[in-house]
């Protein structure tokens, strides 16, 4: 069965067909790619997903469950994570504070808990702090470590973004515009982290991207949508040829 399914997703804001009859399926181990002109509707399927949006229509599927009407507290103790299209880090904190906050937020621990400080809220805060420094260590992040991320340059708060939803451990990371702002050699990094996150990590990833040349280089498969609906489905090759996407790129 496929990691994540998604059928017949749709939303609506007001009159705006944001999401409007999406199907795909995302086998474990690909790096899926949604491109498209803006307002296409891809962040729009990312916040289904990680159910910031609640859908008008349609089911989501992930590792076997029915995700479609968790909370969005729920969603990462499932093994979903996610970036954000325009960073959301907490700019006065360190790289180190803010992978281990994210850590602890999904725990959710109880908060008498946390004020008795038991046993096993202690051994989870060891277990985050290996696991933050594991993360920092991977995504060679470690000259920034106990930097603010204000100061940091775009291109590093980029990749701790990242860095933040890998430490979550998830099996699904979702990348909102991994590239957008990035450089030519920053966009190639990025393409080795996202190479590195699937084949040495075992982890899939569901990313939008309009860096083409990156799109191609990582991808399994690609959708291309415009105007919240499906406009094909295949290699990047195959999309790339697609007369409906030349449209609707040239079109807009
Ligand atoms: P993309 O990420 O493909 O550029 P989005 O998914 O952000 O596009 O947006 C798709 C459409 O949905 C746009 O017309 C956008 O204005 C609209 N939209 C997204 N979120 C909301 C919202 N919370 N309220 C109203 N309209 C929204
Ligand atoms: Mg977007």
């Amino acid at each position: 069965m496929s990691l994540l399914q998604v059928r017949d997703l749709a939303v609506h804001f007001g009159g705006v067909k944001a999401v409007d009859g999406v199907s795909f399926d995302v086998e474990a181990g690909e790096v899926f790619t949604i491109v498209g002109p803006n307002g296409a509707g891809k962040s729009t399927i990312f916040n289904l997903i990680s159910r910031f949006y609640e859908p008008s229509a349609g089911r989501i599927v992930f590792d076997g469950r029915d995700i479609t009407r968790l909370q969005a507290h729920e969603i990462a103790p499932l093994g979903i994570a996610r970036t954000f299209q325009n960073i959301e880090l907490f700019d006065h904190s360190t790289v180190l504070a803010n992978l281990l906050v994210g850590r602890h937020t999904a725990r959710r621990t109880a908060w008498w808990q946390d004020v008795l400080f038991l046993p096993a809220v202690r051994r989870a805060e060891v277990e985050d702090r290996r696991i933050v420094e594991e993360v920092i260590d991977f995504l060679e992040l470690q000259p920034y470590r106990n930097k603010l991320i204000a100061g940091l340059p775009y291109g590093v708060r980029k990749v701790v973004e990242i860095a933040r939803a890998l430490a979550l451990r998830p099996k699904l990371i979702l990348l909102d515009e991994p590239a957008s702002g990035l450089s030519v050699e920053e966009t190639q990094d990025m393409a080795f982290w996202i190479e590195d996150m699937q084949k040495d990590m075992g982890l899939t990833v569901l990313m939008v991207e309009h860096d083409m040349n990156l799109v191609s280089r990582v991808s399994t498969r690609v959708l291309a949508m415009a105007n919240g609906q499906p406009l094909a489905l295949g290699t990047p090759a195959e999309v790339q040829k697609d007369p409906a996407v030349i449209e609707a790129y040239l079109g807009t």
